[in-house]
């Protein structure tokens, strides 16, 4: 494996009158001064340029099955080189994955330690060919904040032959998301719930509505493939309102075949204090996301939840796809199609 620098110059920022950079690959929009950091801790303003200092620096790989990601209906059953970074752009308060979302890598003295050397694009998509995975997955922690390898990656990837996959928090703005668009092929996006209020509590973050333009583009103009999750939490947004708006934005932008995965709450981080989210109030939700119009609503967490767990034909009704935990048998589909009624089920196989 060859050296990289894990510091490159950063894309997608603009001097500010005050003389500080505004960086604009997120919605965040940090104004940063000399020698500090933005807010996921992988930006740094160095001589009056930014800089990531992320590049290539994976602090967790494996080989996933795709349906971990959540992606039930984007090639079933396939094998996914997953890797991930440290940092995030979002603070959520459940956070599953505090220990490496949280800590600063602009504020380490050695980021390398205890980490393997920089990843190079040639040695991810190498990785991948030689595990025999179809794909690339950028996940566990944020990989809007990766956007520099991320891109390097994706767009190498493509080039011999893996899809490529990311599992984020669609907190991007839109230029970078149209740049690295054509190299993603799946979007697995999380919709943790609704509104300006929501996200500012919830997240930690402004200018929530960026969340549904981004999702929206991954789909409706770049054609990826797109499922959506939301963490149903206690007391945040199991309420009738906010899954009943969710699931009718769903169908009304993405479309009524999508996935939308609705998944328990496991008490974490700073919510600890909660109980975990009750069978009735996922079911609440899967039945909230079929009377808006969905047609694949499914409960995460719950393993062996009876009709949860299986994709059926939407037109017909007969199975289409079994899974046992991450185990998963095709069983009736023909291409995208159902293979008894000939419908098409949004299933890309
Ligand atoms: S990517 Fe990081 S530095 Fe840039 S605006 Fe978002 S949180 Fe701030």
């Amino acid at each position: 494996m060859s050296l990289q620098p894990t510091t490159v110059p950063a894309r997608f920022f603009e001097t500010h009158k005050s003389g500080k950079i505004r960086c604009t690959l997120c919605p965040m929009h940090c104004l940063i001064g000399e020698g500090d950091d933005g807010a996921c801790g992988t930006r740094r303003v160095t001589n009056g340029v930014l800089e990531a200092v992320n590049y290539g620096l994976v602090v967790s790989a494996g080989i996933d099955p795709i349906e971990k990601k959540p992606l039930y209906h984007f090639h079933p059953g396939s094998a996914v080189l997953s890797f991930g970074g440290i940092g995030c752009n979002m603070k959520c308060i459940h956070c599953q994955n505090a220990s490496i979302s949280t800590p600063r890598l602009t504020r380490m003295s050695d980021p390398l330690k205890g980490n393997e050397l920089p990843w190079t694009p040639e040695s991810v998509v190498q990785a991948g060919i030689d595990r025999k995975a179809d794909g690339i997955a950028f996940t566990y922690n944020e990989p809007t904040i990766w956007f520099e390898w991320a891109y390097d990656v994706s767009k190498l990837a493509k080039e011999k032959g893996l899809y490529t996959v990311f599992v984020t928090n669609a907190y991007i703005e839109q230029e970078p998301l149209d740049e690295i668009g054509p190299y993603v092929d799946a979007y697995a996006a999380d919709l943790k719930g609704w509104g300006e209020d929501f996200y500012m509590k919830f997240s930690k973050v402004p200018r929530w509505e960026r969340i549904l333009n981004a999702i929206d583009r991954a789909r409706n103009v770049h054609n990826m493939h797109v499922e959506i999750t939301t963490n149903v939490v206690p007391g945040w947004n199991d309420d009738d309102d906010s899954l009943k708006n969710i699931a009718e934005w769903i169908v009304k932008t993405i479309g009524p075949l999508t996935v939308w995965h609705v998944s328990r709450f496991i008490p974490h981080h700073e919510l600890s204090h909660l109980e975990p989210t009750l069978p009735e109030t996922l079911l609440k939700a899967r039945q909230t996301g079929l009377d808006a119009g969905l047609k694949h609503v499914m409960i995460g967490n719950m393993h062996g939840m009876e009709g949860v767990e299986n994709s059926s034909c939407p037109s017909c009704g007969s199975e289409s796809i079994v899974r046992t935990g991450y185990y998963t048998k095709l069983t009736g589909l023909d291409g995208s199609k159902c293979s008894k009624c000939g419908a098409e089920t949004g299933i890309v196989a």
